[in-house]
């Protein structure tokens, strides 16, 4: 397996790939192109032939080739690799080959399904009932298309004759994909659904894996459901089905967010408004799969669900599940029509207007809390806290925590230190910084570094000669982190080969790095010694200065344990140090 990854990935011209999706320019060493992921006017994204990389230095999006399909099409690995794969001729071998078989043959049966009820309804006589119904719910014919509606008519072996007496399919391959029940009582099988308008269910690419059926008014029998779902199969999976993904792929990936309903009526009707980065959960609660097939291409999900009691236990599943994937949520307050499918359909224009006038689901909670408790007395104080607490102790980010806990503070007319206290009671096992300002300069200095490293790193890929200019000036030193780690490694290992073989040789956990520092690099000229010179000492100036502000601190603590031992030992390292820095301060005038 690993090894057909290296394999296809070899085969791949990355350029190309990325080049369908984006126009790509060649500049210098590498193909830089507007950002696909997030809105720019002027190019910082760029694509890197003999690293297999891409790197955008605007929103920070960047990997190999099959990230980039995962990212643009919102697939998962598999599915990247199986079509880069297709793309580049190599045939996958880990998947048995029968399995293989069985696979496609289960999304052609499928996919002719598919095909037979969208027939049914957009031409056959008995699809008029169904048209009709469409219609009266402002669906149009390109809607029809696009979603691939279909309907399955009124009987117990349409379906069946059509695949199996006319197309030659096997009673167990229908049943295998959910399409056909067995009779109870003697041979053969049956039509599962009838008399229903059909929504194919498509994974990200487009595959239909299932079906919904909504059962048509005028033919709805009593004893039977409203709606009628596909079986799981080993190609439909509930927990991992986004219902109109496929179709909204395009504008969740500019928009940067999803419009998250229930149903697919409500998907249906809130795409038809307008509103094209719409997916519904399709009646189970939100799962992680989901999240993560969101948050490939989205950073918010705008929650439209029934804000009752059972929606707001939904609510905080969400919130949980967003948190832990980095993305925010908002609440589509649904006004004016008892769901989003009706409230779109009476008006686009108000639909889009709720969508855009939604709130930050933590002011969502706030109002929530501040509706059912009076504010004005101490009993109502306690219940709103305790209510809206908890939540804002599952943000992650500490300054948006502190956001949120200043606005409830000032909504209940506390200090904000005293809603603080209430939260850090909540993150139990989490040890909060005391030090903020020292944490800050931390990071900031870190960043200088992470720089500085990089930019080293990119003239040591250029240039092999750069290693021996630097080599002198980083014996003995250490550098943290990824950077410091590929540095070291660069200084031992970088011979005189061209950069595509380099690439193979750097340890796979540290080629992003690579990657993204020599993407960085976007002059078209080789550095010259100087050039090389100044990054090496500049970076060891830092480098420097944080090594002895940390043995200041260690010299301070030797000092009040009166460990003369160690602060000797500690004095003649801080003495090593000035006598490098002095050579950098000489170095660099
Ligand atoms: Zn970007």
């Amino acid at each position: 397996m690993e090894d057909q990854v290296d394999e296809i990935k070899r085969k791949t011209d990355i350029v190309g790939v990325i080049g369908s999706y984006v126009p790509l320019k060649k500049m210098g060493r590498h193909h830089k192109g507007l950002c696909p992921f997030h809105s720019e006017k002027t190019p910082s994204f760029m694509v890197n032939e003999e690293m297999g990389l891409y790197k955008c230095f605007g929103c920070g999006a960047g990997g190999d080739v099959i990230k980039f399909l995962m990212e643009i099409e919102g697939i998962d690995f598999r599915e990247a690799l199986e079509r880069l794969a297709e793309r580049a001729g190599v045939k996958l071998i880990n998947r048995r080959r029968d399995e293989n078989d069985e696979r496609s043959k289960m999304l052609e049966v499928l996919d002719l399904a598919a095909r037979y009820y969208h027939w049914l309804l957009m031409e056959g006589k008995v699809g008029a009932g169904a048209r009709e119904y469409l219609a009266g719910r402002k669906i149009n014919t390109k809607i029809m298309e696009t979603f691939n509606l279909g309907f399955a008519m009124q009987s117990w072996d349409g379906l069946t004759n059509y695949l199996i007496k006319k197309k030659g399919y096997k009673e167990e391959l229908l049943e295998k994909v959910g399409l056909v029940s067995r009779k109870s009582k003697g041979d053969g099988v049956y039509d599962k659904f009838r008399g229903r308008v059909m929504f194919p269910l498509q994974d990200a690419g487009g595959k239909v894996v299932g079906f919904t059926g909504r059962v048509l008014p005028a033919l709805a029998k009593e004893d039977e459901p409203k709606y009628m779902n596909s079986p799981e199969t080993s190609l439909y999976h509930k927990s991992r089905m986004l219902y109109g993904f496929y179709q909204a792929k395009k504008a969740v990936r500019e928009k940067k967010r999803v419009v998250l309903v229930e149903g697919q009526m409500d998907c249906i009707s809130s795409f038809t408004a307008g509103v094209t980065e719409t997916v519904a959960v399709g009646g189970t609660a939100l799962t992680e799969d989901q999240v993560e097939m969101m948050a490939r291409l989205a950073d918010k999900i705008y929650l439209s669900m029934d804000a009752d009691e059972a929606g707001s236990v939904a609510i905080k599943r969400s919130i949980e599940l967003a948190e832990k994937r980095g993305l925010s949520i908002k609440i589509v307050q649904l006004e004016g029509g008892k769901d989003p499918d009706e409230i779109a359909r009476n008006s686009s224009d108000k639909w889009k207007d709720l969508v855009e006038k939604s709130v930050d689901v933590y002011e969502y909670i706030m109002n929530g809390a501040f509706k059912k408790y009076d504010v004005n007395k101490i009993e109502g104080v306690k219940k709103i806290t305790e209510e809206v607490v908890p939540f804002l102790a599952k943000i992650e980010n500490g300054v948006v925590r502190e956001v949120w806990a200043k606005r409830l503070a000032e909504r209940i007319g506390v200090a904000t230190k005293g809603v603080m206290a209430e939260i850090d009671k909540k993150i139990s096992g989490k040890q909060e910084s005391t030090n903020k300002d020292d944490d800050l300069e931390k990071d900031v200095d870190d960043k200088r570094v992470v720089k500085l490293s990089r930019r080293l790193i990119g003239q040591l890929i250029l240039r092999q000669e750069a290693v021996e200019m630097v080599a002198p000036w980083f014996t003995g030193v250490k550098i943290a982190g990824a950077e410091g780690k590929l540095i070291s490694w660069l200084l031992e290992n970088r011979e005189n080969e061209p950069v595509e073989d380099l690439v193979q040789k750097i340890p796979e956990e540290l080629r992003e790095v690579a990657g993204e520092s020599y993407m960085a690099e976007d002059s078209n000229e080789v550095p010259g010694q100087k050039e090389v010179e100044e990054a090496a000492v500049q970076l060891l100036r830092e480098i420097i200065r944080d090594r002895k502000k940390e043995l200041m601190v260690e010299m301070n603590e030797a000092r009040k344990e009166k460990n003369s031992e160690k602060e000797d030992e500690i004095f003649s390292s801080l003495n090593e140090l000035n006598k490098k820095e002095s050579k950098v301060i000489a170095f660099l005038g």
